[in-house]
């Protein structure tokens, strides 16, 4: 079909059958279509549009299954349990008793269910900013800025598999959620406070990567994965030394990926602090999904 005849033809949405105009659907990657209401049963952080419909089918009974998991676990919880970082229409909820957080935004609070994320599937977080491009008046150095939050997922945001994944709890569909805290401002760090709230469950003290790794490698389980990721550099260095004698391009490529490979292993044996969090949050699933 052409662009103007797909434009304006109707088309039936593949999960409620209703017919949809161009305005009110979205098509998906194997060509079907989702109209607006049903889009308002998937998560706000994907884009439905990079998946096709078998999918996002098993994504709906996942938002489902979240939803009764709110309702059940946060709903009826004393506002003192939850710890709020909101700034306009953005922010994050944290529930610490249950070691899950709630993501704001503006489409988020346009949809029909509710969705929460466990801290035992971050991988990592950090301050974003996006800087302005253009130059007018009143215009200041960033568009945005505020904290971005990284997931151990298995694919990534245009829908590709991600292989480099390993270790800690994954999240099934979202790669990663980025928290506006402020528009159009001179701060590149916005956010701070949710950022120390973060900092501090995560055990993490300084803001930068290397002063972190430095101050973290105390504790027994840090150590343990100091230990290896030594280990591991060592041998990946000896491969990266033997390659660069024998001038062997290839060898050489292959030991330089094997050492990306020990840093990122290195990164997550290192962050996976979320861990301590896994028996409450699969505590709180249980109750609200099996009782
Ligand atoms: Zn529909």
């Amino acid at each position: 079909m052409g662009f103007f005849s797909d434009l304006f033809s109707k088309q039936n949405c593949v999960f409620c059958e209703q017919q949809v105009g161009a305005l009110s659907r979205k098509k998906l990657k194997d060509k079907t279509y989702i109209c607006k209401e049903c889009e308002k049963n998937c998560s706000a952080y994907i884009d439905v549009s990079k998946f096709d419909n078998g999918f996002i089918s098993n994504h709906i009974e996942y938002m489902k299954k979240h939803n009764i998991l709110y309702e059940k676990e946060v709903a009826p919880l004393d506002k003192s349990k939850k710890e709020r970082f909101v700034s306009g229409w953005d922010g994050i909820i944290f529930v610490d008793s249950i070691g899950m957080f709630e993501v704001i935004s503006p489409k988020y609070n346009k949809k029909n269910v509710k969705e929460l994320f466990r801290y035992d599937q971050i991988q990592d977080f950090n301050y974003y900013n996006v800087e302005n491009t253009s130059t007018g008046e009143g215009q200041k150095k960033y568009s945005e800025s505020g904290i971005e939050i990284i997931f151990r997922c298995p694919i990534d945001e245009n829908g590709w598999t991600n292989n480099q994944v390993n270790g800690g709890r994954l999240h099934p569909y979202v790669p990663k959620i980025r928290i506006p805290f402020e528009k159009n401002t001179d701060d590149a760090n916005c956010g701070g406070l949710a950022k120390a709230h973060l900092n501090k469950l995560f055990g993490r003290a300084s803001e930068s990567l290397l002063g972190s790794i430095k101050e973290d490698f105390t504790g027994t389980g840090k150590e343990r994965a100091q230990f290896k990721a030594g280990v591991d550099s060592v041998k990946a260095l000896g491969n990266l030394a033997k390659a660069a004698i024998r001038k062997d391009a290839e060898g050489l490529d292959d030991a330089k990926n094997e050492m990306k490979n020990v840093a990122t292993d290195m990164f997550n044996a290192t962050f996976n602090f979320g861990a301590r969090y896994t028996s409450i949050a699969d505590e709180a699933e249980k109750r609200a999904w099996e009782e």
